[in-house]
């Protein structure tokens, strides 16, 4: 017997990790009574290629620094230590090899990120492995349905989705605040703003 250990999954680049991305966990973890969620940093994400990424160690410790304080949020290094592009089949058949059969995952996706779900490696495969939980997120209109039917009966199982707060805030608009010398407080945690501005990450 023994009870099912249910762990999100919020993988991404992370350059920086921001709000938007802690309130979205949260409202998962608790809506779906996750036991916990690991935040994945890309190492190199295949999607991104051709696009300048701050280098893996300075976004794996913004993120960790950003979800310190909760004690059921943890980061995994997993595809920055994997060699060459990271693709979450790949992350996900680890964590199953690692966790065994008593785990049940939960991979968390914008509403921009479910969308290239048919376009992923083995996508068939990784519905097998694990629940996709699609969150609202401002600007991007939702397409599970267009998703769903594109994938087959079998996703419209694992494809869920969930109302989350929305936050209009992307890693991209934060960059270019930066940039310019704008603001970046309460949309990054605190001590994420202070590493940022001791790196000097972001400047033009
Ligand atoms: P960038 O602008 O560099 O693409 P981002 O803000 O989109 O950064 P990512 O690291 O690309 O952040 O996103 C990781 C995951 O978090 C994706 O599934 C994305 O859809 C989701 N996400 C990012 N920002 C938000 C937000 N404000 N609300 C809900 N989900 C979000
Ligand atoms: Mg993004």
């Amino acid at each position: 017997m023994g009870t099912t250990r249910k762990i999100g999954i919020l993988g991404g680049t992370f350059d920086p990790i921001h709000v938007g991305h802690l309130v979205t966990a949260e409202a998962v973890r608790i809506e779906y009574d996750l036991e916990k969620v690991l935040f994945i940093p890309a190492a190199n994400p295949p999607h991104k290629q051709g696009q300048s990424v701050t280098p893996a160690t300075h976004r794996y410790i913004m993120t960790v620094m950003a979800t310190y304080s909760n004690p059921h949020f943890y980061v995994s290094s997993i595809e920055m230590e994997r060699p060459g592009p990271s693709y979450t089949i790949d992350t996900v058949r680890e964590l199953v090899r690692e966790h065994g059969a008593s785990a049940e995952f939960y991979f968390i996706t914008g509403a921009d990120a479910v969308a290239d779900l048919p376009n992923w490696n083995d996508v068939d495969d990784l519905l097998d492995l694990c629940h996709f939980v699609a969150t609202t997120r401002p600007g991007c209109v939702s397409t599970i349905d267009d998703v769903i039917r594109q994938l087959g009966p079998k996703s419209a199982k694992r494809i869920h989705r969930i109302d989350t707060p929305e936050l209009e805030i992307s890693s991209t608009d934060i960059r270019e605040r930066v940039k310019q010398g704008r603001s970046i407080k309460y949309i990054v945690p605190e001590s994420v703003e202070s590493y940022i501005g001791k790196e000097g990450l972001y400047r033009a």
